[in-house]
């Protein structure tokens, strides 16, 4: 399907480090800093700015030539020294760019010194912590930049409980690690089932108020919320993790299973009719607990809504790419309410996703016969969508110019959406974010095709008439 893999052009992914500010930005009195060239630093705070319309702070080691030589120890130094004064964060977590990771420099033992000079301790509850990841972007993607920096966290806050890794002190607690980044709406809305239902819950990384705060008078150099550093620290003693997402791996939940024997269960992040289902499911079966009436409501309202629009989607060929969790979870729902995902993409690459659409495909629609592509860059998306002709794509704001050339509409889910407001307030998990979902899709179909009164698939494939013209316009005279 590609066309030219000698080299990418716009790719489908973001940035390693990202990634990691992304799940940093989701953690109580963080701050982040790149150790690497200052123009990372400024091309993603834009990137995280433009999606989520709030002030984004990451701050740079900038290295420079002299750096790319001599190596950035003293940069990353001072930076450090920088943002202590300017910010007073509890957490600084250090992202390292590509090059950062090309020269070489050990950045945990930098911070090691660093810390030595300082005199900075190691107790999260008086100390600075610092989290170093390792992140350059010739490696991975946001994605997994995402995952490796929870990972690095919950280790972090675990170690010191991992002197007495025996002695577990029960909160019935239920943690809840998402594998890829979630809106603050979806944030809000998973928090608030987990609040009906399981009451105590940690949620990690919590971006509802750090990523859409509410207008205040005073300004704080760091947003207030994200999940508390307590919270973080108490991982290791709860009852069990739900992870969200199943094609990409959760290192985190891992982490606290392998290590600290916290049930760990993952289930696709909760969009559309089954994946909610199964959320619930895994929720009520860990809590031993019934699913409340009011989602039993919510979820007889999709099945209406569903059955409303079935005639209007069934059929309707589209194209959905992004991260490889969310793009599974779309699939799925696109798949419950009759129309056939043509092309299924992600820019990240991924074992296992080939794998998982086709077995989606195979419980629900057996018949059809996706083209499904990991790795791939907009150009070579672009080159699939010719070859595939989808009447809607689904995805983020970066495949808008396919979908201006093809005069097909574009609904606008997952990150980046730079060219429209209001990502942050887009809902899609849970029963009600795949009710506003639904009406997104149906809507741009009807805008697109202005066939309210009839189908979308109401005409047959081939029609070819047996009267002529002349009869016909005999047959009205
Ligand atoms: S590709 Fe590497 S060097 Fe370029 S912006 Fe991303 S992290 Fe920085």
């Amino acid at each position: 399907m590609t066309k030219r893999s000698y080299t990418t052009v716009n790719p489908c992914i973001m940035c390693q480090p990202m990634g990691s500010a992304l799940a940093f930005k989701g953690i109580e009195s963080t701050m982040v800093l790149y150790h690497g060239s200052q123009g990372c630093s400024t091309y993603m705070r834009l990137h995280l700015a433009h999606h989520f319309r709030e002030p984004v702070d990451i701050a740079s080691s900038s290295l420079s030539e002299k750096g790319a030589v001599y190596g950035g120890r003293e940069n990353l130094k001072k930076g450090l020294r920088n943002v202590i004064n300017r910010y007073q964060p509890k957490v600084i977590g250090v992202a390292t760019t590509c090059l950062a990771e090309t020269i070489g420099d050990d950045v945990p033992a930098i911070i090691r010194e660093f810390k030595e000079e300082e005199e900075i301790g190691d107790d999260p509850k008086k100390d600075l912590i610092i989290i170093p990841v390792s992140t350059p972007s010739y490696g991975e993607s946001h994605v997994s930049g995402y995952i490796k920096t929870l990972e690095a966290v919950v280790r972090k806050f675990a170690e010191k409980q991992g002197k007495d890794r025996a002695i577990k002190i029960p909160n019935g607690k239920i943690n809840l690690i998402t594998v890829e980044s979630l809106s603050p709406a979806d944030v809000r809305e998973i928090k608030e089932i987990l609040e009906v239902i399981a009451e105590i819950y940690i949620f990690l990384p919590d971006i509802s108020e750090t990523f859409d705060a509410p207008l205040r008078d005073d300004f704080p150099k760091i947003a207030p919320g994200g999940t508390l550093l307590t919270e973080i620290e108490d991982m290791p003693n709860s009852l069990a993790s739900l992870g969200l997402g199943i094609v990409s791996k959760n290192l985190a939940l891992e982490f606290l299973e392998g290590n600290y024997s916290v049930p760990g269960h993952s289930v696709p992040i909760p969009i559309g009719l089954s994946n909610t289902d199964n959320f619930f499911t895994e929720l009520v079966s860990i809590l031993n607990c019934p699913i409340p009436e009011k989602y039993q409501k919510e979820r007889g309202r999709l099945l209406d809504a569903m059955v409303d629009v079935h005639k209007y989607l069934y059929g309707v060929k589209a194209a959905v790419y992004g991260d490889p969790d969310m793009v599974f979870s779309l699939t799925t729902f696109m798949l419950e309410i009759g129309m056939y995902p043509v092309l299924v993409a992600t820019g990240s690459k991924s074992r296992d996703f080939g794998m998982k659409i086709r077995q989606i495909f195979k419980e629900i629609r057996p018949e059809l016969e996706p083209v499904v592509l990991d790795g791939i860059d907009f150009d070579s998306l672009n080159d699939a969508v010719s070859d595939c002709s989808p009447d809607i794509l689904i995805g983020n704001s970066n495949g808008r110019y396919i979908a201006k050339v093809r005069d097909i509409p574009l609904v606008r889910v997952g990150l980046p959406i730079h060219d429209r407001v209001g990502a942050q307030r887009i809902l899609t998990v849970g029963y009600r974010g795949a009710l506003e979902l639904l009406d997104r899709i149906t809507n741009a179909i009807l805008e697109a095709t202005d066939t309210f009164t009839s189908p979308v698939q109401a005409k047959p494939a081939t029609y070819t008439s047996k009267v002529t013209e002349e009869e016909c316009i005999e047959g009205i005279k």
